[in-house]
């Protein structure tokens, strides 16, 4: 059966970014054709600048939306990453594979280091090797297809190339994966600046849907996106992002193609009027969901439980023969 592997990050509220591009997949296809795994990852948040007592709100909070979002402990395995100590006794190992060149060529360890650097920060030496920590958390289950948004490419690369040559080098001991993306709004921008990528670590909270919004906040944030002066309304990424931005977020809410959307509309209010309406709509029963769940932290914490014993029994076999290959001494 195929094996399937994701995570979110619990560095701040998740977003309409996190849902259509990973999130709503994994509930709505994932689980129900593949032995799936889905992963609160805690220790990616230690990359970057981060206050302990809203890292471990955001990871119960991360959880908690993943299950109201329908993720079903029945048919999937849903943990917290720190709670399965293969991770981090593979990333060392593939530490040891990967290069520094290749981890200083990732977009995302440019980015977020040139954002910390901005704000006056040190930039961590757990971003840039982070990208490791990722391919182990995806190798260590022999996974064959990641579910990511698009800004995840490179790293599921990286994972590849890691998996190819730790097999080459050792022996076979890895399954080499690959990423799979939504047909739409596998990028979804930020409202205020089309040109950035919705993030949920990002500043600008205008810009950003958060899942736990209420009705009338988000219509505000959709009604108020940046869009161009002009009138028609064209599906144009590159010339027009902003339109390009809410034309693939409404079709990603009701099923429908962008570029075939854009002739229904004559004004931009009737496009950001009906994207607002389709993202509340949405978003509607997750909220409820997550309302009912959140009053019952001790539902979320003995799934959560579950979740990492039965991870650590399908990571440990794997882990232990990447470390007898290497040629480390068996010891347990
Ligand atoms: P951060 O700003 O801390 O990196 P993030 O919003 O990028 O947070 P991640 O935890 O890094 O969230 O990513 C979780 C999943 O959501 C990944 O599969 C990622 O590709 C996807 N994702 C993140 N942002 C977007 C987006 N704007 N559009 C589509 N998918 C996204
Ligand atoms: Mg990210």
């Amino acid at each position: 059966m195929t094996r399937i592997f994701s995570g979110l990050k619990p560095t701040g509220h998740l977003t309409l970014g996190n849902y259509l591009g990973a999130l709503r997949r994994w509930v709505e296809t994932d689980q129900h054709r593949a032995d799936a795994l889905f992963c609160v990852v805690d220790l990616h948040a230690l990359t970057v600048e981060h206050d302990p007592a809203r890292v471990r709100r955001l990871s119960r909070q991360a959880a908690t939306l993943m299950l109201a979002a329908g993720l079903d402990p029945a048919r999937c395995n849903l943990f917290v990453q720190s709670h399965v100590d293969e991770h981090a006794r593979l990333s060392y190992l593939l530490e040891c594979t990967a290069t520094d060149g290749e981890l200083r060529r990732m977009i995302q360890y440019k980015e977020k280091g040139a954002r910390a650097a901005a704000s006056g920060q040190s930039v961590r030496l757990s971003l840039l090797t982070y990208p490791v920590l990722m391919a182990a958390d995806i190798l260590a289950y022999g996974t064959d297809e990641v579910p990511v948004g698009e800004d995840q490419t490179q790293h599921v690369e990286l994972a590849r190339d890691l998996a190819v040559r730790f097999n080459q080098r050792y022996g076979h001991t890895f399954v080499v994966p690959k990423a799979t993306r939504p047909p739409v709004a596998a990028r979804v921008m930020d409202l205020q600046d089309p040109t950035s990528k919705m993030g949920k670590s990002h500043e600008s909270g205008a810009g950003i849907v958060y899942l736990l919004d209420d009705a009338d906040l988000v219509r505000r944030k959709i009604m108020r996106a940046v869009t161009d002066s002009g009138h028609e309304v064209e599906y144009d990424k590159e010339l027009r992002p902003g339109l390009a931005n809410l034309l693939e977020i409404l079709a990603a809410c009701i099923g429908g193609n962008p570029a075939e959307l854009a002739p229904v509309y004559t004004s931009y209010g009737a496009l950001k009027k009906d994207t607002a309406d389709a993202v509340v709509e949405l978003l509607r029963p997750l909220r409820e969901r997550h309302a009912e769940l959140a009053a019952d932290a001790g539902y979320v914490d003995a799934v959560l439980a579950q979740g990492a014993e039965r991870a650590r029994g399908t990571a440990r076999p794997r882990v232990d023969a990447a470390y007898a290959a290497i040629g480390l001494l068996p010891g347990r």
